[in-house]
């Protein structure tokens, strides 16, 4: 065989990830945009290296469309501008990294309380920062269990605390309840405490959520981090985090070689991403993003009651995307790309995902429940003959 053109290798892994983009219905990605307006800035050498709210020496940079960016979501948030500071993320887990980071530094001594619901990547995080943490257990529906939470508190009180709380769990889209925490806070008198959000998934969807669940800046959290890739779809992962600009005074210094401050984990920052999302939610606006959502939670209702046909016990949390059901064959998880955590399986309903697609996958769900149960009807055959022994 001969071997393949540049060409013609990009042509097929255009191909394969196309067909792939079509196929997931178990990952909470957004499939149906189109960024083609922004084609030409791959040919531009971008880069918002360090701080977006100070301007460095290279002006190459798309910092002050990030600051619209960084706007938009702190009004989304309920965060007066001047309150708040922020920067597009390389990802959710980036936004969680440097939330925890803050929370540090703020209390030294601090210990971080988060479900065992939390995304795999805060453990590494919490053993990166060095930070003393538990995991508290988590209700079926995965959300935190306040009780355990209340019990771990109180024979530590005078130790700073710093929650950690999913508004949506990666499995379930568990949201913990911040008034819960709250009351804990009040009734063990806590002086230092830190709150930090895990919105990865539903910053742009709860608070379209009725009744809207509390996980604002109004509401006392000291910041947040959500995924851009996620809800608003982007071929390059990014997100969001956001945080009360005395948490972020804490960190960072003015570095000469650059001329900006190095508040950000990483000193070179993507450029392109700010624009992504910059473009998508100009383009959606609000109307668009509560459309989605409302869409979304619409073919989850219709997932849930399609597989619960089947019987195989699909549930949801309140206005959740996410349909978890009993775990099908490897086969179908591979061909649907679901993810799967012990016995359980989930559908996200995310932008792009069609009905037909959830029909193709409770179709074949059936199948394979009828030939199991086909399976476990067929009996041992018994040769009557010898059941009628001849006596002499
Ligand atoms: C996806 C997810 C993350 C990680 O976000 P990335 O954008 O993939 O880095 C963190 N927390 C939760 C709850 C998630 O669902």
């Amino acid at each position: 065989m001969s071997e393949l053109t540049i060409s013609e290798r990009i042509k097929l892994e255009f191909e394969r990830l196309t067909q792939k983009n079509q196929e997931y219905i178990g990952y909470p990605l957004t499939k149906n945009f189109d960024y083609q307006i922004l084609a030409p800035f791959l040919n531009l050498q971008i880069n918002n290296v360090g701080d977006p709210f100070t301007p460095s020496s290279l002006g190459i940079d798309t910092k002050n469309i990030e600051k619209e960016v960084i706007g938009f979501f702190s009004q989304l948030l309920n965060a007066p501008q001047k309150d708040v500071w922020g920067y597009v993320t390389n990802g959710g887990s980036e936004g969680n990294l440097y939330g925890l980071y803050l929370a540090r530094e703020a209390f030294p001594t601090g210990m971080v309380y988060y479900s065992e619901s939390t995304h795999y990547s805060v453990k590494k995080n919490l053993h990166l920062l060095n930070m003393q943490n538990i995991v508290i257990r988590a209700q079926e529906n995965g959300e935190m269990d306040y009780h355990d939470l209340e019990n771990s508190i109180t024979s530590r009180r005078h130790q700073p605390a710093i929650f950690f709380l999913n508004i949506g769990s990666t499995m379930k889209e568990a949201i913990d309840n911040l008034a819960n925490v709250k009351k804990i806070i009040i009734k063990l008198a806590l002086k230092n405490y830190y709150i930090h959000c895990d919105a990865a998934l539903l910053g742009l969807i709860a608070p379209f959520h009725n009744p809207k669940p509390l996980f604002d800046f109004k509401e006392g959290i000291d910041s947040i981090s959500i995924s851009g890739h996620k809800f608003i779809g982007s071929p390059i992962p990014c997100g969001i985090v956001l945080c009360k600009n005395a948490h972020k005074d804490r960190v960072g210094s003015t570095i000469s070689y650059v001329d900006t401050k190095d508040t950000t984990i990483t000193g070179s920052r993507n450029g392109l991403t700010p624009l992504v999302l910059w473009y998508a939610l100009k383009n959606l606006g609000i109307r668009g993003l509560k459309n989605n959502v409302i869409k979304c939670i619409e073919l989850a209702k219709y997932t849930e009651e399609r597989l619960n046909e089947l019987g195989v016990n699909a549930w949801r949390n309140n206005n959740a995307i996410t349909v978890v059901f009993d775990k099908p064959s490897i086969e179908l998880c591979k061909k649907f790309q679901l993810a799967t955590e012990e016995s359980i399986s989930h559908i996200i309903c995310m932008p792009g995902v069609e009905k037909t697609q959830i029909d193709l996958f409770v179709d074949a769900y059936n199948i394979e429940i009828r030939q199991k149960n086909e399976q476990s009807l067929l009996m041992p055959e018994i040769n009557e003959e010898i059941l009628w022994p001849e006596y002499f």
